[in-house]
């Protein structure tokens, strides 16, 4: 098995059909017994001059590629050019363009922007079966608009209110030392920001916040916050993290992004969270985040349609 360790490499690898059909198989089936998507059998004969399995049982769509039952399904789009947009998209700290992914792998610009949402949509962590735990910093932050970025009380103390649509509310829950979790809120009242919390965090747990009133009344959490009209930070008491997390997301929205509509901003957050959550643990290379992120595209899809109306 050859090693991957830089971008190059993963050019030069999956440019070749049958090594980009080999390493998904490898990740979907590492005892190397690949079932049938349709039936589970696991009588399954390769047939090469279609590079298509075939299942032995009765039923239609016996014959199946490796990118069936993944996010991939139904792609024209080769599976070695998916590949290589997977492994930018995993390593790349501020994010791909559709316009440079077009470029580099010689398709559309809309393809592109099709083929980045879909593996956006496999960064997405879906189940959390571990909640934060011990000291966690929760935040919030607006993005989109003239006001991009700025913190909720900021917005709050600007002369004239913006105007609510043109910017879309975050929400980021940070275990210091550990993961981050982020998502688009309705807005930054108690009802919302409670919910995300008693979701994400273990109950017994230590919050630091800023003092904004929502954060009060969690009984079952050690609260404590920072004024930030009159500092950031008080020993402990910080939401420094996130702030670092937000910087990041913002470099990521404004320098690669350009333009965010809001209801397509939850999947750019889910795509700079897998990035920070990967990047976090130490030693971890970039073949590894690849691999990461390609484990992700099973049993999920993203259609066209879905993607459009949003
Ligand atoms: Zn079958």
């Amino acid at each position: 098995m050859v090693e991957l360790k830089t971008l190059q490499d993963a050019m030069e690898h999956f440019s070749a059909p049958q090594n980009a059909i080999d390493y998904m198989v490898r990740l979907r089936w590492p005892d190397g017994v690949v079932k049938c998507p349709s039936c589970g059998s696991e009588d399954v004969t390769w047939m090469p001059s279609r590079s298509l399995f075939q299942c032995k049982g009765r039923h239609p769509k016996r014959q199946f590629s490796v990118k069936v039952g993944t996010i991939f399904e139904d792609s024209p789009i080769g599976l070695g050019k998916w590949l290589l947009i997977g492994w930018m998209l995993a390593n790349c700290r501020n994010g791909i363009s559709s316009h440079e992914a077009a470029r580099t792998i010689g398709v559309t610009q809309k393809s592109a922007w099709f083929m980045l949402h879909r593996l956006r949509a496999a960064a997405q962590e879906d189940v959390h079966t571990e909640p934060l735990f011990d000291e966690v910093e929760c935040d919030e932050t607006y993005v989109g608009g003239r006001t991009k970025f700025k913190h909720a009380r900021k917005i709050a103390q600007l002369p004239q209110k913006p105007s609510i649509h043109d910017k879309t509310p975050v929400m980021g829950i940070l275990q210091r030392g550990g993961a981050v979790r982020a998502m688009v809120v309705k807005n930054h009242k108690r009802v919302y920001l409670h919910a995300e919390i008693k979701k994400h965090v273990a109950p017994g747990s230590t919050l630091y916040t800023d003092d904004l009133h929502s954060y009060r009344g969690l009984p079952d959490y050690v609260h404590h916050y920072v004024d930030h009209s009159t500092k950031y930070v008080n020993g402990q008491v910080h939401t420094n993290g996130l702030e670092n997390f937000w910087s990041l997301l913002k470099r990521c929205v404004k320098g690669t992004y350009i333009q965010v509509r809001p209801e397509h901003l939850q999947a750019y957050v889910a795509e700079q969270v897998f990035r920070y959550n990967s990047r976090k643990k130490l030693g971890v290379s970039e073949e590894k985040r690849f691999s990461t992120l390609l484990e992700g595209t099973t049993g999920k899809r993203l259609t066209y349609e879905e993607l459009i109306t949003r």
